[in-house]
């Protein structure tokens, strides 16, 4: 079971679990209050805690979760574990790792661009892959730390899981990312259905598949015609950099 904790404004933490076990899994959390309740409310012990970068809004509740209830193991990127970037870090994975807690098993991307330590989950039992802020729904995070070209990368490693995979990102950001991409993209029927599917306010949008994204999300979708006509270019890492600076003034 994959459970959304929301978190600070637009933050998910990820409860992770199986029906045969007592244990879970957290992926990102910044709030230790919400986290440690959310695990008593579902009746679980915490097997283990998923970082996808460092920034404060995914890692701001290891300290005070840890503090609280012992040590325990807390993976994240190799390049976040060697620079400090993550409290309490126990475990650094990087790309082609697979690693097994509380029963599941997940195989490590690493996906720099928005920080140089981001790495993506995989968990292939259950369709699901936590992209923290690589990939989001209809968009994809700001460059904080990497480049165009690594983004894009990061972004079609990502675009060539399994279409049915269900996209679990960092932040709730789907609304105003469709509407950014219906301004640039505006003959896109698949936007315009998403959009007008979008549920009301407070209801999660996410996860949402793969395939829906390769049929939505702009920076998936580089080769399109209609977005290269739109930034007047050529080549994918030149379409993605223009987007992404068009992203960054919407
Ligand atoms: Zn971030
Ligand atoms: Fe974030």
């Amino acid at each position: 079971m994959i459970q959304p904790i929301p978190m600070l404004t637009d933050n998910y933490c990820w409860l992770l679990s199986m029906p045969d076990r007592n244990d879970a899994l957290l992926v990102d959390p910044s709030e230790s209050d919400k986290a440690i309740q959310a695990l008593e409310h579902a009746g679980r012990t915490l097997a283990g805690i998923l970082i996808t970068h460092h920034h404060a809004d995914h890692v701001g509740g290891v300290q005070g979760i840890v503090d609280r209830l012992g040590p325990l193991p807390v993976v994240c990127s190799l390049y976040d574990h060697r620079h400090n970037r993550v409290p309490c870090a126990t475990t650094e994975v990087g790309e082609g790792d697979i690693i097994e807690m509380a029963g599941m098993t997940f195989s490590i991307c690493d996906v720099p661009g928005h920080t140089l330590g981001a790495i993506a989950y995989y968990n292939a039992d259950a369709n699901a892959a936590f992209t923290g802020d690589t990939l989001f729904l209809a968009g994809c995070g700001r460059l904080f730390e990497g480049t165009p070209a690594m983004m894009h990368a990061s972004l079609q490693k990502l675009a060539a899981l399994p279409p049915e995979t269900l996209i679990y990102c960092g932040h709730e950001y789907t609304a105003r990312n469709l509407r950014f991409a219906i301004s640039i993209d505006p003959e896109n029927i698949a936007i315009q259905n998403r959009i007008e599917k979008l549920p009301s306010d407070n209801i999660p949008t996410v996860p949402a598949t793969l395939a829906t994204e390769l049929a939505t999300n702009p920076f998936l979708r580089v080769e399109t015609p209609s977005l290269r006509t739109f930034t007047h270019c050529d080549d994918p890492v030149g379409v993605f950099t223009a987007l992404r600076e068009a992203r960054n003034r919407y």
